[in-house]
């Protein structure tokens, strides 16, 4: 590790962080990932919700996967707490009624597809789909019908990746992302970027990332030092949609990025019974300011079959974005967007 790394990784490390259950969280992240909770019943029972079982898909398609640190910032007994309802696979996901008009490649992502695993969709940028694992399963996710197994990067897949960035030197940031890159190990992540460091055309390397916020041990010293000594501008979004979800373990994490030289952006999901409230929004600007972390994107739920009942309107998410405007310093409102697939951008949403 270079000096500088190891310095600012350690004067940043508290001893003894806890969470706000008082718990000490892990610092060994891959035996924290392979501990997550996989049983809905088991969940119910441990935050003492048992008495909601009615309402809950005990056999999901979409499995049931969380971490302890996102799981130690939950409220027992409050089956309404909005970390709760972001991972906990409800009937209502199977309902025909509630899940109209939606689809399983909701932003176009197949037809995009370039090379195994990666989509291109906008100019000077590319995505690969580095691996189809994450440490929890968000209920709204995007890519919950994603056919990973045949389209998602492997190693095997490298050399056409590589042949079709290099054919395209008009693509200047690669975008990492899954499922969630960093479940990759350093070691991994370490081959995959050197490859791409071969390209001298691509300058910016950005890593999508629920990982700081749902599995914060991840943000290892080997990672810190990895991202410290790449030639590539780091940008990382991370995956935030509630306050609640930053603690003082995240926030010490995020401080540790960014004294590592990383961009740190935030990306939100607009979620019913989530975070569709102005006060919410706020609060999550400013804790992700005090992490050093912008806010970037505040998304329109795409339409994706088992998420529709997060869906929110248009007409709502502009009022909240004015009154997040009359609190907050432009720099902490979001940009409100929404995907459609084939544009040649985000589409941001300014009138109805
Ligand atoms: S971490 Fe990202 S890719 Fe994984 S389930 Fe959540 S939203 Fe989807």
């Amino acid at each position: 590790m270079s000096q500088s790394v190891e310095f600012i990784s350690n004067s940043l490390k508290p001893e003894h962080t806890t969470n706000s259950s008082g718990n000490i969280p892990y610092f060994d992240w891959k035996k924290e990932l392979s501990n997550a909770t996989t049983s809905v019943n088991a969940l119910l029972h441990r935050l003492k919700l048992s008495q909601h079982i009615n309402a809950v898909d005990l056999k999901p398609d979409f499995t049931c996967l969380v971490t302890e640190s996102y799981i130690n910032k939950i409220i027992p007994g409050d089956f309404h707490d909005p970390l709760l309802q972001q991972i906990l696979p409800l009937k209502n996901e199977n309902d025909s009624a509630i899940q109209i008009n939606s689809s399983t490649n909701p932003v176009g992502d197949i037809e995009a597809l370039a090379a195994q695993g990666l989509l291109h969709k906008y100019h000077g940028r590319a995505l690969l789909i580095s691996t189809g694992a994450c440490a929890v399963h968000c209920r709204y996710c995007f890519r919950r019908h994603y056919p990973y197994q045949q389209s998602a990067f492997s190693s095997k897949a490298l050399g056409d990746v590589l042949n079709y960035l290099e054919s395209h030197r008009e693509i200047e940031e690669v975008i990492l992302s899954g499922g969630d890159p960093l479940i990759l190990d350093n070691e991994k992540l370490a081959r995959l970027i050197t490859q791409l460091e071969t390209l001298n055309h691509i300058q910016t390397l950005r890593i999508h990332t629920r990982l700081p916020v749902v599995l914060p041990s991840r943000i290892d010293d080997g990672l810190l030092d990895l991202l410290h000594s790449s030639r590539f501008d780091i940008v990382m979004v991370i995956h935030a949609n509630h306050a609640n979800e930053i603690q003082d373990v995240e926030q010490n994490k995020l401080l540790q990025l960014n004294h590592t030289g990383v961009t740190l952006l935030n990306q939100s999901v607009l979620l019913k019974g989530i975070n569709d409230n102005a006060d919410t929004l706020i609060a999550l600007s400013k804790k992700l300011f005090r992490c050093k972390t912008l806010p970037y994107y505040l998304h329109l739920l795409d339409p994706v079959k088992g998420a529709m009942h997060f869906e929110t309107t248009a007409e709502i998410a502009l009022s909240l974005k004015q009154k997040m405007e009359q609190k907050l310093p432009g720099y902490l409102v979001p940009r409100l967007v929404q995907e459609i697939a084939g544009n040649q951008s985000k589409t941001a949403i300014f009138s109805i």
